[in-house]
C-alpha cells in the first residue's frame, strides 16, 4: 500500500515542468582559441544548453554565444569567465524567474493574441476562426505527429482560381513561443483587417497563404507540461536514451554535413535520415504537391533578429542572391520603421553560422524561390522567454516585413 502511494507521488512529482531555479544564461564572446576550448572543457564536465548559436559546434573566436548553465555550477562557471579573461555578462540571472514573468499579460481570457497559448487553446481557435470566417479561412490536417497529434494547417485568403501562395509556418522548434503567437497574429489581422487594409486586401485577393500555426506540436505540448527549454521533436530514437531530431536540421539540404549533429542526445541531431520526422515529412509532402502555386516560404523562429534566406548548408551565394537580398532589405526596413527594432539580414552561412538541413535552403532547392527564416526578437535579453508583453509590438512590426515580401511576390513570381 505505501509502496503504492510512494509511486503514485514520484509519478505525481516527475510530471511537474521542470523548474529551473537559479539557472543562469551567460552571454560570451571568446577572443581566441584558448577560450573556444575552456567553453569546450565547461561543456564536457556539466550540460550546457545553448541558445545562440544552437550547439557547442558553432561557437567561434569574436561571435558572441548565449548559454543556460545549471544552478549547481553557475556560480563555478562564472568564476571561470571571471578568470580566464573573457568578455562575458550574464544575460539572465535567475532562468525561473524570467519563466514565470514570461507570463506579465492580465488577460483572463482562455485564448488571446497577446498571451501565450497552449496547443489545445491553439487547436480550438483555429477551428474557431475557420468556422467564423468561411469565406476567408479554411482549416486542414497537414499531417499527424510522432505522438499522434493533429498538425492543423489555415488557408488563408479569398477563394480564386490560378493564385499563388505563400507558405508560413511556426512552432519548428518548441521553446521559441513568440513564433506561433505570431502565425496566430498574422491569421487575425488577416480576418479583421480584409476589406479595410488595402495592402492586406489585395494580397489575400490575390495570394492564397498557408499558415502552420504549430509544426513541432509535440515538442511544444512538452514546453507546457515537462521542459520550457526543449527544442526537438518528442520521436523515440533507436539504440539512445535520448528523445527528438531538431526539425530544422532534418531536411534533405546538405544534410548533416554541417552545423548539424549526428549524435541523438544533441539538441542539432540531424535524424536518422533526412524527413525521418513525421512533422517534417508531412510539411515537405505538402511543399512538394504544391509546388506550381507556392512561391514564397517564410519560416519563423526565435531570437535574434535576423532575417536570412539562402543558403545556410554552403557558403555559395544563391542563384537569385542579388533580389532576395534586396526583398530582405526592404523588409527590415519596414519592419523598423515602427518600432526601431533593428534587423540583419543575408545568407545564413554568412550571416550566422553554417547549418545544413534547414527548411529554408531546402524549400530554395526544390524551386520556392522566395524562402525566408525569420529570427523574431530579442536580441538576447530574455531570449526564448519573451515576455507576452511584446508579443503584439513583435507581431505588428513582423506584419510589414511579411507583407513588403509577399508584396514582392504578388508582384515578381
Ligand atoms: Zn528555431
Amino acid at each position: 500500500m505505501w509502496s503504492i502511494l510512494l509511486l503514485v507521488s514520484i509519478a505525481a512529482v516527475s510530471a511537474d515542468p521542470k523548474e529551473f531555479n537559479g539557472d543562469k544564461v551567460f552571454r560570451v564572446v571568446p577572443q581566441d582559441q584558448s577560450h573556444i576550448e575552456l567553453i569546450k572543457s565547461i561543456a564536457s564536465d556539466t550540460q550546457l544548453d545553448f541558445w545562440a548559436p544552437d550547439s557547442l559546434s558553432l561557437i567561434s573566436i569574436g561571435q558572441q554565444a548565449d548559454f543556460r548553465v545549471e544552478f549547481d555550477v553557475a556560480y563555478d562557471v562564472q568564476a571561470l569567465l571571471e578568470s580566464s579573461g573573457m568578455p562575458y555578462e550574464v544575460l539572465i540571472g535567475d532562468v525561473q524567474v524570467a519563466v514565470d514573468e514570461q507570463h506579465d499579460s492580465n488577460i483572463r481570457a482562455v485564448h488571446s493574441y497577446e498571451k501565450y497559448n497552449d496547443l489545445d487553446t491553439i487547436n480550438a481557435w483555429s477551428a474557431n476562426i475557420a468556422a467564423q470566417n468561411p469565406s476567408l479561412v479554411t482549416r486542414s490536417q497537414l499531417g499527424t505527429s510522432y505522438e499522434g497529434r493533429p498538425i492543423y494547417l489555415l488557408k488563408v485568403g479569398r477563394s480564386g482560381s490560378n493564385k499563388k501562395a505563400v507558405f508560413i509556418d511556426c512552432g519548428f522548434h518548441a521553446r521559441e513561443w513568440v513564433s506561433p503567437a505570431f502565425c496566430q497574429w498574422f491569421v487575425k489581422e488577416s480576418v479583421e483587417n480584409y476589406g479595410s487594409d488595402a495592402v492586406l486586401t489585395n494580397l489575400l485577393n490575390n495570394l492564397d497563404f498557408y499558415v502552420l500555426p504549430v509544426l513541432n506540436v509535440d515538442g511544444y505540448v512538452f514546453t507546457w507540461s515537462s521542459n520550457r527549454m526543449w527544442r526537438k521533436t518528442r520521436s523515440v530514437n533507436s539504440g539512445s536514451t535520448c528523445f527528438g531530431t531538431d526539425p530544422n536540421r532534418n531536411f534533405n539540404a546538405g544534410w548533416c554535413t554541417v552545423g548539424a549533429s549526428s549524435r541523438a542526445c544533441d539538441d542539432t541531431y540531424c535524424g536518422s535520415t533526412p524527413e525521418s520526422e513525421r512533422e517534417t515529412k508531412a510539411l515537405a509532402n505538402f511543399i512538394r504537391s504544391n509546388l506550381s502555386s507556392i512561391k514564397g516560404y517564410l519560416t519563423v523562429h526565435s531570437y535574434s533578429q535576423m532575417l536570412l534566406f539562402p543558403y545556410s548548408y554552403s557558403y555559395a551565394l544563391a542563384r537569385d542572391h542579388t533580389e532576395l537580398n534586396t526583398v530582405a532589405k526592404n523588409a527590415v526596413d519596414q519592419l523598423f520603421t515602427l518600432h526601431r527594432t533593428r534587423y540583419t539580414y543575408g545568407p545564413g552561412g554568412t550571416t550566422i553560422y553554417l547549418a545544413a538541413g534547414g527548411s529554408d535552403d531546402w524549400a530554395y532547392d526544390v524551386g520556392v524561390k522566395y524562402s525566408f527564416t525569420f529570427e523574431l526578437r530579442d536580441t538576447g535579453r530574455y531570449g526564448f522567454l519573451l515576455p507576452e508583453s511584446q508579443i503584439k509590438a513583435t507581431s505588428e512590426e513582423t506584419m510589414l516585413a511579411v507583407k513588403s515580401i509577399s508584396n514582392h511576390i504578388l508582384n515578381n513570381a
